[in-house]
């Protein structure tokens, strides 16, 4: 499998990987690919499917004019951005890369296809450079969910980055089962497994040091949220909550059994709320569902008191990015090719699993509770009011972190032998999601987001 730890966990802004972090990318490397950069006099770009029909509420305007001006996801100040576009919008000119000026107009030059699908994915992106001397450089790119962006050409060889060098790792695998006969054949875990196919690519210290960071800025999304209070941005008038009932979630009067699991649904939606609001997040593996794997990292160090947390968080987040790779290469993690399944449904597996390991599971329990994680997320459906990612994304976040501990458990309690496996489990979500009409696949043509706004019609 050609991916790894860091492919699954990358820093970056919300409020969506797939429509945010990944049409940045995108537009930047379609510069930064362009050959005569400097002759360029025009540029347009062309959103279609899921990009075009959510894109607005999901900031992807935003994102590619930034990816335009040379901007990077895990680089990019949040609190700049509104400077820099207002200065685009009121200038009319486009430093590409930050280096070569050409006239940009938003509404002539960024373009939104509804109606019309690119072949290779539902979130497609085509770009158009005309330079000085008339010629004509052209590249569709697609935004496959978490960041992820492939060329038409790559989506083509399944998906396999041409650039791309492939190294050989001691535990190349491609199914959980293959996973599984490994740890058996070695005795070794599946995060032991995974560290030492990172250490194909990088040393021991920059793998901790990377891991290290993702915790970091995990963590600090989680504080910042549980501190801001507020109206999130996109007209909803939605507020933020994180921060007001962790004001009272800390009451030691009429303490409940299930306020643990109340303090977890808080760390979820304080990560959400901070990605609704454009804020510096880690997909985990996208932006829709980030909040649930720092939820369940904060409630294990924190309120699990291990002996060694930093070693724990460390093979967490291995074992997290295990099943995350599996589900995006068997599946999709993508909520406008499968629903949200693939994302909140895909994040609780990964978290269940990465708590197992670090409680001490075995694998055959691992793999128990990443199946639980996604049995129970099965045909669950994208279908944000508004094309937001709000309603229902921030509570679904709280949802799902309380479910991987759910899972965890059972998992824990259990001797590891269970009847569904996980890679039978993924087969049915893919099968699942394109079993799905558009409608409820990040669209908001259904479900949700055009009962409320029905009712809401009907109120008026
Ligand atoms: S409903 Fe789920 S898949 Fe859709 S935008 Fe929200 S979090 Fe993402």
């Amino acid at each position: 499998m050609d991916m790894r730890v860091f492919d699954l966990f990358k820093i970056g802004v919300g409020p969506s990987s797939s429509h945010t972090v990944g049409p940045m990318i995108a537009a930047r490397r379609f510069l930064l690919e362009c050959p005569d950069l400097f002759k360029a006099s025009k540029v347009q770009v062309g959103l279609y499917g899921s990009l075009a029909l959510t894109g607005i509420g999901h900031a992807t305007d935003k994102a590619v004019l930034l990816g335009l001006m040379g901007e990077t996801p895990q680089d990019i100040a949040p609190e700049t951005v509104d400077d820099k576009l207002a200065t685009l919008a009121t200038s009319g000119i486009m430093h590409l890369l930050g280096e070569y000026s050409i006239k940009f107009d938003i509404l002539d030059d960024l373009l939104w296809f509804k109606k019309e699908v690119l072949p290779g994915h539902p979130n497609g992106m085509r770009f158009t450079l005309t330079r000085s001397d008339g010629s004509v450089y052209e590249k569709i790119f697609y935004s496959t969910g978490g960041g992820f962006i492939y060329s038409a050409e790559e989506l083509q060889q399944d998906g396999t980055a041409t650039e791309k060098e492939v190294v050989a790792v001691p535990y190349p695998f491609g199914t959980m089962a293959e996973l599984l006969a490994h740890g058996k054949h070695s005795g070794k875990s599946i995060a032991a497994m995974l560290r030492e196919n990172e250490l194909s690519h990088c040393s021991a210290d920059e793998l901790d040091a990377g891991l290290d960071r993702i915790w970091n800025v995990m963590s600090h999304c989680i504080d910042r949220g549980l501190q801001i209070t507020g109206e999130l941005p996109g007209g909803l008038h939605v507020q933020r909550r994180a921060a007001k009932l962790w004001l009272t979630a800390n009451n030691t009067t009429n303490v409940l059994p299930h306020d643990g699991m109340h303090k977890v649904s808080l760390y979820a939606m304080a990560v959400n709320e901070e990605n609704a609001a454009g804020g510096r997040v880690v997909t985990a593996p996208t932006n829709g569902a980030a909040g649930i794997i720092p939820a369940i990292l904060r409630y294990y160090s924190k309120d699990c008191k291990p002996s060694n947390p930093e070693q724990g968080i460390r093979n967490f987040m291995l074992v997290a990015a295990a099943i995350g790779m599996l589900c995006k290469k068997n599946a999709s993690i993508s909520g406008a090719e499968i629903g949200c399944q693939g994302e909140v449904g895909v994040a609780c597996a990964m978290a269940a699993a990465g708590l197992t390991a670090a409680l001490g599971g075995s694998n055959e329990q691992i793999e128990t509770a990443a199946e639980i994680g996604i049995e129970h997320h099965l045909g669950m459906t994208c279908d944000p009011i508004g094309g937001l990612v709000q309603i229902p994304c921030i509570e679904r976040n709280g949802m799902g972190a309380v479910k991987a501990i759910t899972a965890a458990s059972l998992a824990l309690k259990s001797d590891g032998v269970h009847h569904v496996s996980l890679d039978q489990a993924i087969e049915t979500m893919r099968q699942t999601g394109f079993d799905m009409q558009a409608k409820y696949k990040e669209t908001s043509l259904g479900g949700l987001a055009i009962h409320v706004i029905t009712v809401n019609h009907a109120a008026c």
